[in-house]
Parts: C-alpha cells; structure tokens; sequence
C-alpha cells in the first residue's frame, strides 16, 4: 500500500510519524473520512473544506492549498487504485516538545490512506440498529466544538464504551442540556408524520456531510425536513429514526432504551432515502483520473 506523508506518497513500511508529533501525544489535529464509488470521491470539496475549517478552528495551519489536497486524495487512490473505498485524512500539529505548546510544533503532518472500506454486516441494514442513550454527554461548544472534527475523540470513544458495554454497536449522545445531540460516529433523524427531523448542528453534533446531503435529497423528494431541538421523547415517539454518516451511509434505528421505534423494522422512508442517496452516491462525485 502507497501512503501519502508530508509531500509525498510513500511505502507503507516507511509511513512513520514522530513520537513527538502532538496528533500522537495529544490527539492535537483533524481528520476526515471520504468515500469513493464508482471511481469518483463523493464530496470531495466538502470533506476538503470542513477539513480547513477545523483546522482553522484549532489555529492549525495546513501547508497546502486546498486544490493541492485535493489533488493529493486522488492521488493517493490512483496509487492504490481504490475505485470504491475509504479515504482517511489527517492533519496533525506536527512533531513538537513533550510539552502541550502548539507553537513549538514546525510544521502540520499530512497523512492520507486510500482502502477497502470495511462495511457495517448487511444483517444490520436489513434489521436495523438498538440504541441506548449513554451518561456521556457530547462535548460541551465551548469546551471543544463538536463542529470541529478533531483527532481528539475520547468523548465518542467514552460513549462508544459505554454502548458496547450495554450490548449495542451505537448509542444516543445528548447535549450538555440534555438534547438530543447526535451517535458516537453518526448523525440522528427521526420522521414522524413525514416530517423529517433532525437537530440544528450548533446543538452539539458534528455537521455531517451525509446530514446535509440527506436533507437535500428528502426535500428534492418532497419531504418537509426540519432542523430542530429534538428530546428523547422525539425519537421514542417517531415512525421512524435513522443514522447518517459517510461509513454507515443511511442505517434504520429500531429500538431506542427499549422502545420500539415504529414496528420495529426499518421503515419506507428511511428505505426510501437510502435507496436514493446510494443513487447520489454512485454517480457524482470527483472522477479519480
Ligand atoms: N458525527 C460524528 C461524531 C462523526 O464522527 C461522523 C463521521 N463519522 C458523523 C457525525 C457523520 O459525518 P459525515 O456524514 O460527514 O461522515
């Protein structure tokens, strides 16, 4: 496997980060996660401006323009020929001191890994996923914004603990208020009368690209969807509740603490949406030539 480090794609024996760089020591960097289909990279120009987004958000400066990144993601597929795959993107603070200072920190480390994606069992798309909701709350805005999609993970891998340990693969994380925020590694929905529901990004939940698609392509099917506080009681009493996100795609949630939702089984619109964001999905996107 060809990795891409620094400026350039490499061996993979010969891809080492320095004990020193703060990604490492601190989780101090950003990341994203890309899918290819068909040959082209799906939301490219997004995953590439979210990425300097919270890069910004932490003052970490990428050395590389955006078009060079984009450019360097295709490469790194083409070098792999990854035509259907998953693209992992990171930029760390760089090597540093054993201290927290960022600004001893040179130089920002890019790594870009191009591979197979390791799908979720279909088992779970055709029976849909059990939630619990977890003690973990989402990480605080003003502590670190959840917008901010940052290598610091330790708040999803808490809640993920927590979900594994009641016998489940996903949980329900709440804000700091006690909203409804979002899963460890996806974003919720819920329809209820065929409205399609899903809380505003600023309460607690990373913006996903899969969201924000989704909600395009409901409205273009004639759906009302609506950004809005959500409660437990929301997601207990829907007809339906899903996941998105760029890994799991459009996954169905049929049982939240022990209720049901709905009757149990995936229901028609999430089916419906799935079926069309795996349209979405499969014809646009960046060609990788
Ligand atoms: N929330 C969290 C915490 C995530 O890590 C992710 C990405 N796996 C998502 C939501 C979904 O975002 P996207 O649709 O951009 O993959």
């Amino acid at each position: 496997m060809k990795i891409f480090l620094g400026d350039k794609l490499v061996d993979e024996k010969d891809a080492v980060v320095s004990v020193f760089d703060h990604g490492l020591l601190y989780g101090d960097g950003v990341f994203e996660g890309i899918r290819a289909y068909n040959n082209r990279i799906f939301l490219l120009d997004e995953h590439i401006d979210r990425l300097y987004d919270s890069a910004k958000a932490i003052a970490l400066k990428i050395p590389m323009s955006k078009e060079e990144m984009s450019n360097a993601v295709i490469e790194t597929c083409k070098a792999n020929e990854i035509a259907d795959g998953y693209i992992r993107l990171v930029v760390t603070r760089g090597k540093g001191t054993l201290g927290l200072n960022p600004y001893l920190c040179n130089k920002a480390q890019i790594i870009i890994i191009a591979a197979k994606i390791q799908l979720y069992p279909q088992e779970l798309y055709e029976n849909g996923l059990k939630i619990v909701t977890v003690g973990t709350i989402r990480n605080h805005p003003e502590a670190i914004n959840p917008r901010i999609k940052s290598l610091n993970y330790l708040n999803n891998i808490m809640a993920k603990i927590e979900a594994i340990n009641a016998g489940c693969m996903e949980c329900l994380m709440l804000n700091h208020k006690g909203e409804v925020a979002e899963a460890s590694g996806d974003n919720i929905f819920a329809i209820k009368n065929g409205v399609i529901t899903t809380p505003p990004s600023n309460c607690g939940s990373l913006e996903g690209l899969t969201r924000n698609k989704v909600m395009e392509i409901a409205r273009a099917a004639g759906y009302e969807v609506r950004e809005a506080i959500m409660a437990r009681y929301d997601l207990y009493v829907a007809n339906e509740v899903f996941l998105t996100g760029t890994a799991a795609e459009i996954i169905s949630v049929v049982d939240i603490d022990k209720r049901e939702i709905g009757d149990g089984k995936p229901g028609k619109v999430t089916t419906e949406l799935a079926g069309l964001y795996a349209k979405c999905a499969h014809s646009e996107g960046t060609l990788i030539v």
